[in-house]
């Protein structure tokens, strides 16, 4: 992005460079409304660190606007996702509020696509995919961003980008918020509700999805008048965005476009529409939820059967292999990605079949089924668990998560185990993304240990009620008499 006059004026005026303790500022990257931005470096241990550090103009700087600032920073540190920007620390002086982050050395959106003119289709689905999963993580969390724009989509490299969301300024918690009256965000990527000054939510975030998405396939977005007066007009203005029929492109990306595209808010498509849309569903679902299960299925697996817990390792590895699968769609661009992800396939199909056809491990173990449930049985209240407990007490989500897997807990040590697996997996279920967000410290290491052991034990159960239920089968088409209960 061009320096814009008012940055330039402001870091004039403050005659001063700026300074981060414990980073050499090396270049600078870009500038924006109030910012410069530069690419640094900080040496940790003996290993060279380079971070980009955001440098926000003090002085001069409305109350509202400081807000944005502390909200930005406080949005960016609770985040962690593969498609939002890491931030890493933050620290101010007398002039500059600094932002240390996640360098990406592949410019930003908006480079890229005046560097191509136009994007391939396949690639611009490619880089929808990943901001729609980003999207969806920020839904999850209550959070609209509200200033969308290519300028604020990173690339990590030019040769195989993979894409990340950044700047929160203007992000809103819609939590006890639903619809705001004022004016934010830039004008060419701005909804047409918040230029008419009407009420709007987070659907002005589809709208800018709907212009980054036109701008990527045909060079530039759909409404790009000379002047600024001509621009809002022709946003505000009822006429429908009409797509192109210059290049050629497929049913479901002019569906997705047009439907994007709506002026009338009420007329656009939701968020649920729009993720689940045949020409994003794949890649959302894969990189927010697949990817991370993926990976932590398959490192159980590995684990289990280097433990020579072997017939538990084989449906792990069946499980990453369903994972891993559907991860393929979403990666035409990052080939890097591609082929970490295949070699895991490669790996689960070998061990699938050594193990099966070494031991046929699953078809010996019938009834005997009593072997996973004697083993490391969970004892009530490890400690472990209470100093997790005890460390929870002021997160109330945390804390009623850890409830729900004490209950499972509990039904496991009188022997209910159908019982106790469900509850074991719906605490899972709210512990996993918990652990996610969960800052580095005692008690995400806690946390971790915790879910690991409720992780396996919920696993063994799984396995005694898997082996029950096929043995019922077989015991069906015979004599049902000989079925006992899991519980
Ligand atoms: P405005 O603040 O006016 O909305 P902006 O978002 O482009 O504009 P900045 O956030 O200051 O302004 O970013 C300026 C430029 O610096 C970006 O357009 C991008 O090219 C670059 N940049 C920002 N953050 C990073 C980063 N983490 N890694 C690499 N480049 C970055």
């Amino acid at each position: 992005m061009d320096m814009s006059m008012s940055a330039q004026v402001y870091i004039m005026s403050c005659y001063q460079f700026p300074r981060v303790p414990g980073f050499n500022l090396v270049t600078k990257i870009g500038s924006g409304t109030f910012s410069e931005v530069y690419k640094a470096y900080r040496f940790v241990k003996s290993s060279k660190q380079v971070v980009a550090v955001k440098c926000i103009v003090k002085n001069e700087l409305s109350a509202s606007t400081v807000d944005n600032i502390i909200h930005e920073i406080e949005a960016l540190k609770l985040l962690r996702h593969p498609h939002i920007i890491q931030m890493i620390d933050f620290s101010w002086d007398s002039n500059f509020i600094y932002i240390i982050m996640e360098y990406c050395e592949g410019g930003d959106l908006s480079v890229f696509v005046r560097s191509h003119k136009q994007l391939q289709e396949k690639i611009c689905k490619s880089f929808l995919c990943q901001l729609a999963s980003a999207l969806q993580y920020l839904r999850q969390h209550n959070i609209v961003h509200m200033d969308l724009k290519p300028s604020n989509l990173l690339l990590t490299s030019r040769r195989n980008p993979v894409l990340k969301l950044a700047d929160f300024g203007l992000a809103q918690s819609l939590k006890n918020r639903q619809k705001e009256t004022s004016f934010r965000g830039s004008p060419l990527y701005m909804a047409p509700e918040i230029l008419r000054r009407e009420s709007y939510d987070a659907s002005v975030d589809l709208w800018s999805t709907g212009v980054i998405l036109y701008e990527c396939l045909f060079g530039k977005p759909p409404c790009s008048s000379s002047s600024l007066k001509e621009l809002v007009e022709d946003i505000q203005s009822k006429a429908t965005i009409i797509i192109p029929t210059t290049k050629d492109i497929s049913a479901d990306c002019k569906d997705l476009l047009e439907r994007l595209l709506q002026k009338d808010p009420n007329k656009r498509m939701t968020f649920d529409e729009f993720f689940n849309h045949p020409f994003v569903r794949i890649s959302v679902a894969s990189s927010n939820v697949a990817e991370p299960e993926a990976k932590l299925v398959f490192e159980r697996a590995r684990n289990l059967d280097k433990l020579n817990r072997r017939s538990e390792a084989v449906i792990l590895y069946r499980q990453a292999q369903t994972l891993l699968n559907r991860l393929i769609p979403a990666v035409d661009i990052a080939m890097v990605r591609e082929s970490q992800i295949r070699e895991k396939l490669e790996v689960c199909s070998r061990r699938i079949q050594d193990i099966e056809s070494a031991e046929n491990v699953l078809k010996q173990n019938t009834l005997s089924a009593e072997a996973p449930l004697s083993r490391d049985l969970p004892t009530k209240m490890s400690p472990t668990f209470q100093e997790l407990h005890s460390l929870s007490s002021t997160t109330p989500d945390l804390l009623s998560s850890l409830e729900i897997g004490l209950e499972g807990v509990q039904y496991d040590g009188e022997g209910q185990h159908a019982v106790a697996l469900e509850r074991y997996k719906a605490a899972l279920e709210k512990l996993i993304p918990l652990l996610r967000s969960e800052s580095k410290g005692l008690r995400r290491e806690l946390l971790r240990l915790q879910i690991t052991l409720w992780m396996e034990r919920a696993e063994q159960l799984q396995i005694f009620h898997d082996l029950h239920q096929s043995n019922l089968e077989e015991l069906q088409s015979g004599d049902a008499s000989g079925y006992c209960s899991l519980q």
